[in-house]
């Protein structure tokens, strides 16, 4: 009888703080042969600081926090909350014009200041070049797992002259108007202002439970992230993936398990961002964080690992399998 056994293994589940949201997931779990993981939030517990604050010349690190923090101030990311918290005790108001891009960073108007905070990629395309010193800086603190966050804005501020121009999209000042690029670049161009390198910690289960999931027979487990090559590759070194798949849209993170799919057939997503919706849906099961995660992926997904706690992979997997087994 289908019912019973899958009935059975819902219930089996819910006690262990698995949440399948049928029975048909329940047993594709079983037929897994490949899991991507995101990085930030479900490999590590997403509960990041900032480690450390790295001005241009001409700025300090106070400056940097208080202009990430005007637009990172409306962020539901875990970068933005911990920058808001490392500028608590600083002078500063929200930006206007607020606009978050998953997976790259967020944009908005602090006075008549264009603000831009993100990764590399995404402020290269607002600003001429990123100071050649901060990137040493970045690339060391990247290979320590640190993500690097780049501030800029818009004219030089206290006192500076306009610095190059700028290349990209400007959004309009105007509050009544909805932002839309301008033809040419402003006058005042942005510029670099520093880079805030921010800690997060792997969770103390990732690497058993990679081990583990390999020993139940999983033939390939990736790593997907929105967050640059080198920190992905240092945090994928702790965890035992090899295979990393960085600096990904969360388009490209589907992309990536569409592939799989022709290659394994029955493939796991397990994330816990709104970057990583598009990938929860297309995957053959999608598991989203349910302590880290946000309503979109908690909406998206197939089941919810109601604690964070990854090592119930193990444990949705074979109650999949046997579910399987009893169906077949
Ligand atoms: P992941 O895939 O690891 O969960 P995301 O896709 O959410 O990461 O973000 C990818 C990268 O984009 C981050 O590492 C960061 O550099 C940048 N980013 C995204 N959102 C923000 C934000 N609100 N503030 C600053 N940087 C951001
Ligand atoms: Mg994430």
């Amino acid at each position: 009888a289908i019912m019973p056994t899958l009935l059975s293994g819902i219930a089996n589940g819910a006690r262990q703080g698995i949440l399948f949201k049928n029975g048909s997931q329940l047993e594709t779990m079983g037929k897994v042969r490949a899991i991507a993981f995101d990085k930030t939030g479900t490999l590590t517990t997403g509960q990041v600081q900032v480690f450390q604050v790295i001005p241009a010349s001409n700025y300090s690190q106070a400056d940097v926090l208080k202009v990430a923090a005007t637009v990172e101030s409306v962020s539901e990311h875990a970068i933005g909350k911990a920058i808001v918290k490392a500028a608590a005790d600083l002078n500063w108001v929200s930006a206007v014009d607020v606009r978050a891009i998953p997976g790259q960073g967020i944009l908005g108007i602090n006075f008549d200041q264009q603000v831009i905070v993100g990764n590399a990629a995404f402020v290269q395309k607002y600003v001429t070049n990123l100071p050649e010193d901060l990137q040493k800086f970045a690339s060391v603190l990247e290979q320590q797992g640190k993500t690097v966050v780049w501030v800029a804005q818009g004219a030089g501020g206290r006192g500076q002259g306009a610095g190059g121009r700028g290349q990209g999209e400007f959004v309009s000042s105007s509050p009544l108007s909805s932002p839309s690029p301008l033809s040419s670049p402003s006058p005042l161009s942005p510029e670099v202002l520093g880079l805030i390198a921010i800690a997060d910690e792997v969770r103390a289960e990732s690497a058993a439970t990679i081990t583990r999931l390999k020993a139940l027979g999983v033939e390939q487990i990736v790593m997907l992230t929105g967050d640059n090559q080198r920190t992905a590759d240092s945090v994928a070194q702790a965890v035992g993936i090899n295979q990393v798949y960085a600096e990904l849209l969360p388009e490209d993170k589907l992309h990536v398990i569409r592939r799989l799919q022709k290659q394994y057939q029955t493939v796991a997503m397990v994330g816990d961002g709104i970057n990583d919706a598009p990938a929860l849906a297309q995957a053959s099961v999608g598991i989203a964080m349910g302590l880290a995660g946000s309503d979109v992926a908690l909406e998206t997904a197939d089941i919810v690992l109601m604690a964070d706690r990854l090592e119930k992979l193990a444990v949705a997997m074979n109650l999949g399998k046997r579910a399987h087994r009893i169906v077949k």
